[in-house]
């Protein structure tokens, strides 16, 4: 199997497209490292499946959390991959959005990212090999009314992902990040049905997607078929923004 003895931390991994993501990367041979904030038991079901997976608790939105995680990954040998996936929507006009909701949004979606990145680089420039996967949004490149603080927040994930591919490029550390529209999970079953239904008029499939049509991208982004590709934003929206 193409990851066995790389060890992978997914954040958000207790469900949706986390979930999909800690599933396909174990199933690819790797050690997972299923971080969740509420969901234990989700978590723990999942990681129980895999050979030298396991769930840890954490907040990404804190140092702390992101310290631990980081600590989690050193236990089982090291960090090899990393997928940012944890994210939060708070959605309202920006006429209304308050300064919590705004920089709550920033703090989950954008400053956990930085700190994970941060905190896993010294392990991967060591080991000369690294990758890095962080889940952003079409909404980030294309706006969404409504959605001003969560697009901006994976709008500053981009270009984190981009400037950090040039930074560690000559370490062998790849950095993409992957753009899903509208996925079937917990987030898009929050908005209203109207929503939905216009959406899906817009999207050339005319339905939504999946998580375990995202997971198998990431799987190969980490993988030897990604090796020569860093510094991208890989769109997986049914076309939506074609
Ligand atoms: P989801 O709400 O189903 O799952 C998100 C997961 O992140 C949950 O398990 C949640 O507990 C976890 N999480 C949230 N805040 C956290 C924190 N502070 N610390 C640790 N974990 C935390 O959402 P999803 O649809 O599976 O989304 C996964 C990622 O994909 C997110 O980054 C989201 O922005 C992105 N995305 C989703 C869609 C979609 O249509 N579902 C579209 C574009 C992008």
């Amino acid at each position: 199997m193409e990851l066995s003895g790389k060890v992978a931390l997914v954040t958000g991994a207790g469900r949706g497209i986390g979930a999909a993501i800690a599933r396909e990367l174990a199933e690819g041979g790797a050690k997972v490292v299923l971080n969740y904030r509420g969901s234990a038991e989700a978590a723990q079901t999942l990681a129980a499946e895999f050979e030298g997976a396991i769930a840890v608790q954490a907040d990404v939105a804190t140092l702390e959390g992101a310290k631990a995680l980081i600590a989690a990954c050193v236990d089982r040998g090291g960090l090899d991959i990393l997928v940012n996936n944890a994210g939060i929507t708070d959605d309202g006009l920006v006429m209304r959005m308050s300064d919590e909701q705004w920089q709550r949004v920033f703090d989950v979606n954008t400053t956990g990212p930085f700190r994970l990145i941060r905190e896993a680089l010294p392990l991967m420039a060591r080991a000369r090999a690294g990758v890095i996967v962080n889940l952003v949004s079409v909404a980030a490149l294309r706006g969404n009314a409504g959605q001003a603080n969560y697009g901006a927040s994976k709008a500053a994930l981009i270009a984190l992902t981009r400037s950090l591919a040039q930074e560690m490029g000559r370490r062998n550390i790849r950095v993409n990040a992957v753009a899903p529209g509208f996925i079937e999970t917990d987030m898009t079953a929050a908005l209203p049905e109207k929503v939905l239904q216009t959406a899906q008029e817009h999207i050339p499939l005319r339905r939504l997607g999946r998580p375990d049509e995202i997971a198998p991208l990431v799987r190969f982004l980490a993988g030897p078929g990604g090796s020569y590709i860093t510094g991208q934003v890989l769109v997986v929206d049914g076309g939506l923004s074609c």
